[in-house]
């Protein structure tokens, strides 16, 4: 099994088009220190032909020209990528889907939630069913896109997307509107969870045993984007749990067995993405990668 990380960046990347957060403005800068990053997404592979996606950023487009594994290799028309799957229904989450749209054949897979909200807006009808099935799969029932690779979907606590939010947003839940991903593939095992608001005793337990871990890094504190002046929402109030502290994903999960730790869906604020800062060498003592854009796992 390989996994590219075709977007290492939270919604925005980095730079984010309106931002001048000290992280961006390096980023504007040109400063060497910081690496643009594409919005959140992993491509999956078990004999390097046929491709699965997790998930369709809004950078989708850039991000095949840049992989030249997902490029067309058939005349007139193909494409390596042969499904499609969500682990929730964010705009990030989806808006790539569009992208996709010319007549090819995929599969995608989400959660019935995440597949209603599809439905919800007509826009994504330009994926026609006679040529992408879409295929509501359950938490915890496995199903294989293609032969050899088994993916199951387990709850990730987290939140409704933020266009379907209420006045007061149920967060924290563990449901099937946010989850993460478990890949086995001739006996190695990938956990993929971008997404995720607090490190609960079951996500312990089923990242337990992986050979790689990519996981929410969206911020280091939780109050990373008030420290950074462009905001007033927390980690917490955007479902994401942060790194440090007590109830961090550093400390939270470093008692669980996992070959590697890789840190995705990082958020242009959070200081990690400076390379050499006091931040980035406290989580790369912690034992963690913080991805960048085109980083290959090979398990
Ligand atoms: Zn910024």
């Amino acid at each position: 099994m390989q996994a590219i990380v075709l977007g290492s960046a939270a919604g925005g990347g980095v730079p984010q088009w309106n931002c001048r957060c000290p992280v961006c403005s390096l980023a504007w800068n040109g400063d060497s220190r910081v690496k643009a990053r594409t919005q959140s997404s992993l491509a999956v592979s078990v004999d390097g032909s046929d491709w699965i996606l997790v998930n369709a950023s809004p950078d989708l487009r850039s991000q095949i020209a840049d992989t030249a594994d997902l490029h067309p290799r058939v005349e007139p028309r193909h494409s390596p990528i042969r499904a499609v799957l969500l682990t929730g229904g964010e705009v990030d989450n989806t808006a790539g889907l569009l992208t996709l749209r010319e007549s090819q054949s995929f599969r995608l897979y989400g959660t019935e939630p995440v597949l209603a909200g599809l439905t919800q807006n007509p826009m994504f009808d330009v994926l026609g069913p006679s040529f992408v099935t879409r295929e509501a799969v359950r938490l915890g029932q496995s199903f294989e896109p293609f032969e050899g690779l088994r993916i199951t979907l387990v709850a990730a606590p987290g939140k409704v997307p933020l266009w379907l939010e209420t006045e007061a947003p149920l967060i924290g839940e563990a449901t099937d509107a946010t989850v993460g991903v478990l890949m086995e593939a001739a006996g190695r095992r990938l956990a993929y969870v971008p997404g995720c608001a607090m490190v609960s005793e079951e996500l312990r337990a089923w990242i337990s045993g992986a050979d790689v871990l990519f996981f929410d890094g969206t911020v280091l504190h939780d109050d990373d984007l008030i420290r950074a002046g462009v905001g007033a929402k927390t980690g917490w109030r955007m479902g994401h749990v942060p790194m440090a502290g007590e109830n961090g994903s550093i400390a939270a999960l470093a008692e669980v067995r996992v070959g590697r730790r890789i840190f995705v869906h990082i958020n242009n604020t959070n200081p990690v993405l400076i390379e050499g800062s006091e931040e980035r060498r406290l989580v790369e003592r912690a034992g963690w990668t913080v991805a960048h854009d085109g980083l290959r796992i090979v398990l």
